[in-house]
C-alpha cells in the first residue's frame, strides 16, 4: 500500500518546505515532487497509491508525548486506560506515548511493573507506546537488574524526590551513574519533600484546606531547590545525562539554562498546562480541584519565561503528565481537604493543538521548534530516533496534518478521553489536527478513529542521543 501526500508544507528538521511525500508500507519512501518521487506520471501514481491532498495544510512529524500516566493506580485508579488515553492522543496528533509506570508493591523488582503494564496495554493501544521504568526500593540487585530492563527496551527510568518511594541524594547518584553506564536516561520528579510536607502540615494545622493552599504548599522554590540539587548530583555522578520532567517554575528553567550553558547534559521538559494556565485557577475552592496536580499551576509571570526557554532550547520537550480523575468523582475527595485530592489532570489530546495555537499561531514558536519540542527531541532523548520523531526517508510514516486556519472552541464534548472535564474548557484555538497517520496507516480522518485498539505497537527503545 502506497500513499502520496501532495502539496503540503512539510516540516523537516531544517525547516518547512513545500513538498510531496511518498509513503510505502510503514515508512517514508521519498520526499520531493510527486512526478519525480513516484518515478512515473501522475496517473500511474494515482492508480497504485492513495493520494491525500494537503494543500493549505502543514505536515508535521507525529507527536510524541513522553509523559503520560494511563490506568495508573494511586490512592484510586485514574479514569483513562491505555485505550481511551491513546485514542485521545491520536485525535490530537500524537502518535507515540511513553508512559511513566506507577509504583508496585513494596519490595518488588523492576520487572514487576513491566509485567503489570504489559497486561494493561496488551491489545489496548491505538498509538505506539513505550514505558519508563520506575525506581522505588533501591539496592544493588535493583541497580543490577536495570541492565536487563534497558535491553528489553526500557532505556529510561524515573525517580522521585518526594512521595513514599523518594530517593535520597546518595541513591540518586547511584541511579544516575548506573543509567549513564548503560546509555540510558534518568528522569526525575523534582520537588523538595521536606518543604512541601512542612508547609502542607502547617496549612492543615491552621485549617487552611482549600484548593488554593495546594500551590502555596509547593511554592516555586520547592521545585527549584530539587532541580538545582539534581543538576549537581548528575555532575557528581560523572556528568551523567539528566532529564527533568514537568518543569513549572521560571527559576527552574533558569537553573537548567545555566547548566546547559556550562555544557552539562541536562534536559528539561515542561507541560502544556504550565505554559497557558495560571494560578487564578485555584481561586474557586470547588473548581480549583480540577487543577490539583504536582507541581501546581504557577503565577502568570512564569509563563513567558517558559516560552522563552522553549525558544532558546533550554526546555526541549512539551509533554502532558496526563493523569486524569473525574471532577464529579474522585476529585471530590479533596473537597474538604486539598491534600486528599488525587493529583493530576487530562491533556494528551490538546497538547499539540494548544501548543500550535498559543505557540505557532501567536508567533511565539516557529514550526521547526514546534516539531522539535512536540516530537523530535523526545525521540532522540528516549532512544527512538530516527525511526520516530522526524520526516525523513526510511523513518516510520508517523504524521499529523494540521489545518492552520481551523478555529475551534474547546469543550469537553469534542474530546475523546474518559475524563468528565477538561482544564481548557472555553479556550479558543486556531490550528487543528485533521489527519493522523501511524506507520503509513491513517488512524484519524474526518473526525473518526480508523483503527482498532491493538493497532499500537510496543516500542523497544534504544540508547539516548544526548547532543542536543
Ligand atoms: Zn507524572
Amino acid at each position: 500500500m502506497k500513499t502520496l501526500i501532495k502539496n503540503g508544507l512539510v516540516v523537516l528538521e531544517d525547516g518547512p518546505v513545500s513538498a510531496d511525500l511518498l509513503i510505502d508500507g510503514e515508512t517514508i519512501a521519498a520526499i520531493g515532487k510527486a512526478d519525480e518521487i513516484c518515478g512515473a506520471g501522475k496517473e500511474e501514481a494515482a492508480a497504485d497509491c492513495r493520494v491525500i491532498d494537503a494543500s493549505g495544510l502543514i505536515v508535521l512529524p507525529g507527536g510524541i508525548d513522553p509523559h503520560t500516566h494511563f490506568n495508573i493506580m494511586t490512592s484510586v485508579r485514574s479514569v483513562d486506560d491505555f485505550t481511551s488515553g491513546t485514542v485521545s492522543a491520536v485525535f490530537g496528533g500524537t502518535t507515540t506515548i511513553i508512559d511513566h509506570m506507577g509504583f508496585g508493591p513494596k519490595g518488588c523488582d523492576l520487572h514487576h511493573q513491566f509485567q503489570v503494564y504489559k497486561e494493561y496495554t496488551e491489545g489496548k493501544c491505538v498509538a505506539d507506546y513505550g514505558f519508563h521504568g520506575v525506581y522505588q526500593d533501591l539496592d544493588e540487585q535493583i541497580l543490577e537488574e536495570t541492565a536487563s530492563m534497558v535491553d528489553e527496551g526500557l532505556s529510561s527510568f524515573k525517580m522521585y524526590l518526594t512521595y513514599d518511594y523518594r530517593q535520597s541524594d546518595e541513591e540518586a547518584i547511584r541511579i544516575l551513574k548506573r543509567l549513564g553506564e548503560l546509555s540510558g536516561m534518568t528522569t526525575v520528579h523534582c520537588e523538595n519533600h521536606a518543604i512541601l510536607t512542612w508547609l502542607r502540615e502547617k496549612f492543615l494545622a491552621e485549617g487552611k484546606t482549600e484548593a488554593k493552599y495546594h500551590p502555596l504548599s509547593r511554592p516555586p522554590y520547592c521545585e527549584t531547590e530539587a532541580v538545582d540539587r539534581m543538576i549537581d548530583l548528575a555532575m557528581a555522578a560523572g556528568d551523567q545525562p539528566l532529564y527533568i520532567v514537568h518543569v513549572s517554575a521560571g527559576e527552574s528553567a533558569e537553573r537548567i539554562r545555566q547548566a546547559r550553558q556550562a555544557g552539562q547534559k541536562v534536559f528539561g521538559e515542561t507541560c502544556t498546562q504550565y505554559l497557558v494556565l495560571d494560578d487564578s485557577v485555584y481561586d474557586d475552592p470547588q473548581e480549583g480541584l480540577k487543577f490539583i496536580m504536582s507541581p501546581p499551576i504557577r503565577g502568570k509571570e512564569h509563563q513567558e519565561i517558559l516560552w522563552q526557554a522553549l525558544r532558546d532550547g533550554t526546555l526541549l520537550v512539551v509533554a502532558t503528565d496526563h493523569c486524569s480523575f473525574d471532577y464529579h468523582g474522585d476529585k471530590q475527595m479533596g473537597k474538604e481537604d486539598f491534600t486528599k485530592c488525587p493529583n493530576g489532570a487530562p491533556g494528551a489530546e490538546l497538547r499539540m493543538p494548544i501548543l500550535f495555537s498559543e505557540g505557532v499561531s501567536k508567533g511565539r514558536l516557529d514550526l521547526t521548534t514546534f516539531a522539535k519540542v512536540t516530537s523530535t527531541n523526545a525521540a532522540k532523548l528516549f532512544g527512538m530516533y530516527p525511526k520516530k520523531g522526524t520526516i525523513r526517508v526510511g523513518s516510520d510514516a508517523d504524521l499529523v496534518l494540521f489545518d492552520p486556519e481551523r478555529e475551534v472552541d474547546i469543550t469537553r464534548l469534542i474530546l475523546h478521553d474518559n475524563t468528565d472535564y477538561t482544564p481548557y474548557e472555553g479556550m479558543h484555538v486556531k490550528g487543528w489536527p485533521i489527519l493522523t497517520m501511524i506507520r503509513g496507516t491513517v488512524v484519524v480522518e474526518n473526525e473518526r478513529l480508523q483503527v482498532k485498539p491493538g493497532f499500537g505497537n510496543f516500542l523497544r527503545r534504544g540508547k539516548s542521543i544526548c547532543d542536543l
